[in-house]
């Protein structure tokens, strides 16, 4: 159940409504919009339901909407104007702005992660993205740079007016993370790791929650559920592909998760062209579709030698087809109403 509040309620008639919430046995979350007030009501250790709706009629409420499905807090009644996220140095994920990140599936060396940032930054980037703490498959292979991997992508991000988003894989990595990384990643095989999304609901930066390879689309939200009701609001979906009978490819990008997410939630949605095919050539394509289809932004591996890459080089783009890819969807985005940012050209 949500609470609209008109656009002209006081802070006190706000503050009734949120009391009483709390006096049935409900939490109470407040979303403040550009014009109005939303209250959300969850919980399941509440009582005096019918309490709550006579609520209705109290002064300041517009009326009240019964949410029918299990998402509440990301549910698109709840901020039906969409959610923006500020990631601080005036990026902003939910606008006009079609935002990018980019960088190799891992970082390796304090070269590799410099070229490419410096490279990706020029074409338009805005996030240098690089795994530190790496989920692979086997045991045996290269499992990240940990601590040593955050300091490099931090230098090389700042140095090259870029953000940083990485991979979190467990809650006792968070503090080491938290003064070199802008965005945390959970990765697809975290999407339902319980513990670590509770965890992450008490921090104050914004997750990257991709999709689990077989999960629906109501169990990501259940997944940003999670980081919501801890009190962080600043959750980024990402549509990474999923698992089908389909074999051609690594994965199966599902594009129309994305306005399928654009009508059920109010969170912004990303694409992972890259680990949605797993193929260099089979990138740009659907990248330009993820565009085109309304994604929020994109996350695109790249590396300045992808033949040697310690992981994913057969999905990387060189930084050359990046800067390429960039100016295709700087074409794309004005036809649904968004834009890319502009190159950086170098000047001495
Ligand atoms: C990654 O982004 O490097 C990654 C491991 O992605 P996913 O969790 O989607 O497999
Ligand atoms: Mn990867």
């Amino acid at each position: 159940m949500l609470f609209n509040m008109r656009s002209e309620a006081t802070e006190e008639q706000i503050n009734h409504i949120v009391v009483r919430i709390k006096e049935c046995g409900y939490e109470a979350h407040l979303i403040r919009g550009q014009e109005r007030t939303v209250i959300g009501v969850v919980g399941n250790s509440g009582r005096h339901r019918s309490e709550l709706e006579a609520l209705s009629s109290a002064p300041g409420v517009e009326d009240i909407v019964k949410i029918s499905h299990p998402f509440k807090l990301s549910a698109r009644s709840m901020r039906p104007e969409g959610s923006l996220i500020d990631l601080g140095r005036g990026v902003i994920v939910g606008g006009k702005e079609v935002v990018v990140a980019a960088g190799p599936c891992a970082v390796e060396s304090r070269e590799q992660i410099h070229d490419v940032a410096a490279r990706v930054s020029r074409a338009g980037a805005k996030l240098l993205r690089g795994g530190a703490f790496k989920p692979r498959s086997s045991p045996y292979s290269f499992q990240g740079m940990g601590e040593e991997g955050l300091k490099l992508l931090r230098e090389a991000a700042d140095k090259n007016d870029l953000l940083v988003v990485t991979e979190v894989m467990d809650p006792s990595q968070i503090e080491v993370m938290l003064p070199y990384v802008d965005v945390m990643q959970v990765g697809a095989r975290n999407m339902q790791n319980y513990h670590l999304l509770r965890a992450l609901g008490e921090v104050d930066k914004a997750v990257l929650l991709k999709r689990g390879m077989s999960a629906t689309l109501e169990e990501l939200l259940l997944s940003a559920e999670y980081i919501m009701a801890g009190g962080n609001y600043k959750v980024i979906l990402c549509e990474r592909g999923i698992r089908t009978f389909d074999t051609y490819l690594r994965n199966t990008l599902d594009i129309a998760a994305i306005p399928v997410i654009k009508s059920l939630s109010h969170l912004p949605i990303f694409a992972d062209p890259s680990h949605g095919t797993g193929r260099r050539d089979k990138v740009a394509p659907m990248a330009r579709a993820a565009v085109a289809a309304g994604a929020d932004g994109l996350i695109i591996e790249v590396h300045p030698d992808p033949e040697r890459a310690l992981s994913d080089g057969v999905q990387s783009l060189y930084p050359d087809q990046f800067a390429h890819l960039m100016d295709e969807i700087r074409a794309i985005a004005p036809a649904v109403g968004r834009s890319i940012a502009q190159p950086v050209y170098a000047t001495s």
